[in-house]
């Protein structure tokens, strides 16, 4: 009898065992749609919005920080909405606070002819002592031949104390994530009323505090329907702009530092989808939104996929291969580990709230939200997804050939749309393209100084002057031939750290011409002093060989270090970087 109360309580403490199962949509007409079963011509608009300039036009004028407050207010009245919570009671725990969002999409759905499809995602699992989830699901259909294919925003609705499965503390989360969760609900008022070429999901996970789980479970979903994911929008941490004591790395400047400008993008790789994907948003939000705002906010694409030592929704999705980024505050009140000693930041804390009162009314007059700054990141979010679900389809097979001194790049495009964008990024430019050409066919030569690596990427462009998803990036050495010829007789090139000037992570490369035996290899970066700060093994095959360099705010002084290359004991290469803030 001990043992067994012993066995129970070891059970119910545990945050979360087994496997997900039984993963399924409760609305089977939400079901067709994500399954590409069903007729576009059942959910067409009244009134067909076209042009990406009323598009653009209508969400600007739509997106409102005083929408985005009242479902802030609504949002952080529920008391917990821990995963592990009350699911039965109206008005506190995760059961009240989900159905508050799907009766809000319901709302929404009815004032645009049901064109927004509500639902759940119900999963089995036990979690935090809780036995089955549900994620809220609403999607827009798109309309015509590529409404099968889906873009996906989400963020996690769930919320925690310092104790992941304490299911009764006042665990408001309101930056964590009553921000984001916001963010999807003013979006998906803001565009059900236009159409798109494809579908859009808005999704409100739970189970994210223990793992991730709500958004894995949909991940899974759609690999098991063969769901046509285009990308995918995480929002997780958006509306904040003030920096905690102990935000994670990269972190921000310090206590009480304020930004109500920048937001960062996080996704997985430097050539990849993800964060071509990054690179899309941060291009269609300058060309497209910006110039109407003022002031506007300024996208700051970051190297890791996330925090160090932090983790978000995004990630199940691309662990599954969808193009998948996560957007947060640069500003972040803490790193969310309230067991550490003298923790007194409000990240997963019963002070995560709105605001303070300071004047004892009742009403709160000091917000630790930035209602304006939270609009215009639902803007960046808004303004991508139409463009992704709006534009034409990517190129794809994008090589790059040298030709003599020149290089050949070409790509295929099964729809021949005709008019196209090239993308050239310098191994020492920072996240951005470096440039962009315009181009009327699918191949184009080019002849670029060394020695350098370039990436190439590049997109289709439609009638309207919408651009497709970029490709992935093909990246390519280029020497000059006094260069190769050195390179040659070393078999090595140190190459330049990108980026560089950088602030919070940067990346060193080494090129190998020939297999080369060798038993250690190993970056050191040092001050001007020569003190070594930190060595990082790298291993050494044929081609471009790359480590990751995670940096963080204020740890050293900005100036100038450099980084050498050790085999075997010896030092074969020296070269030199900025780190700027
Ligand atoms: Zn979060």
């Amino acid at each position: 009898m001990k043992a067994a109360c012993l066995l129970l309580f070891v059970l119910f403490l545990q945050i979360s065992t087994g496997q997900t199962t039984n993963i399924r949509i409760t609305n089977p007409e939400a079901e067709r749609v994500l399954k590409g079963d069903f007729d576009p011509a059942d959910y067409a608009p009244a009134t067909l919005v076209e042009h990406p300039e009323e598009v653009v036009d209508a969400l600007v004028q739509t997106i409102s920080p005083d929408t985005l407050r009242a479902y802030l207010e609504v949002m952080s009245s529920f008391g917990s909405r821990n995963t592990g919570s009350d699911t039965l009671s109206d008005n506190f725990g995760i059961g009240a606070a989900r159905r508050w969002a799907y009766e809000t999409f319901q709302a929404m759905s009815a004032a645009n002819d049901n064109r927004l499809l509500v639902s759940y995602v119900q999963f089995d699992r036990l979690i935090c002592g809780a036995a089955q989830h549900r994620n809220v699901l609403a999607i827009l259909p798109g309309q015509g031949p590529k409404a099968r294919e889906l873009v996906l925003v989400e963020g996690h609705l769930d919320s925690r104390c310092a104790d992941r499965c304490d299911t009764d503390c006042d665990a408001q989360g309101v930056e964590d994530n009553v921000s984001g969760s916001a963010l999807v609900l003013e979006l998906a008022r803001t565009m059900a009323p236009l159409t798109f070429n494809r579908s859009i999901a808005f999704l409100l996970t739970t189970g994210e505090e223990q793992g991730l789980l709500g958004a894995d479970a949909f991940a899974e979903y759609c690999v098991r329907e063969n769901a046509k994911l285009q990308a995918v929008f995480n929002n997780d941490i958006i509306g904040g702009t003030i920096c905690g004591s102990t935000a994670s790395p990269p972190g921000c400047p310090g206590l009480n530092h304020i930004d109500s400008i920048n937001v960062r993008i996080y996704s997985a790789g430097s050539t990849s989808s993800s964060k071509q994907l990054a690179r899309f948003t941060k291009l269609q939000y300058q060309e497209m939104a910006a110039p109407q705002l003022s002031p506007s906010n300024e996208i700051n694409i970051m190297t890791p996929e996330d925090r160090i030592g932090r983790g978000g929704d995004h990630i199940p999705f691309r662990e599954r291969g969808f193009p998948a980024i996560r957007f947060t505050a640069a500003n972040e009140h803490g790193d969310g580990d309230p067991s550490q000693a003298g923790y007194e930041d409000r990240q997963h804390t019963v002070e995560d709230v709105l605001g303070l009162d300071t004047d004892g009314d009742q009403l709160i007059d000091s917000f630790f939200i930035d209602f304006n700054y939270l609009a215009r990141n639902t803007l960046i979010n808004g303004n991508a997804i139409a463009m992704a679900a709006a534009g034409p389809s990517a190129p794809y097979d994008l090589m790059v050939e040298e030709l003599g001194n020149e290089l050949v790049v070409s790509f295929e495009d099964s729809l021949s749309y005709g008019n196209y964008r090239l993308f050239i990024r310098r191994s020492d430019g920072d996240q951005d393209q470096d440039s962009i050409i315009v181009l009327n066919r699918t191949t184009d030569t080019l002849r670029l100084p060394g020695v350098e690596v370039y990436f190439f990427s590049a997109c289709a462009v439609d009638s309207n002057g919408i651009e497709s998803l970029f490709t992935e990036e093909v990246q390519k050495i280029v020497f000059t031939s006094t260069a190769e010829i050195q390179m040659r007789q070393r078999g090595f090139e140190l190459l330049q750290n990108r980026p560089n000037p950088f602030d919070e992570a940067t990346t060193f490369g080494v090129y190998i011409h020939e297999p080369l035996p060798y038993r250690e290899a190993f970056i050191q970066v040092t001050d001007m002093q020569g003190r070594e700060l930190v060595r990082l093994p790298i291993e050494l095959r044929p081609g471009i060989n790359e480590v990751l360099y995670n940096y963080q705010h204020h740890r050293y002084q900005p100036g100038t270090y450099s980084y050498s290359l050790w085999v075997d004991g010896r030092r074969l290469a020296t070269k030199r970087m900025i780190y700027a803030y």
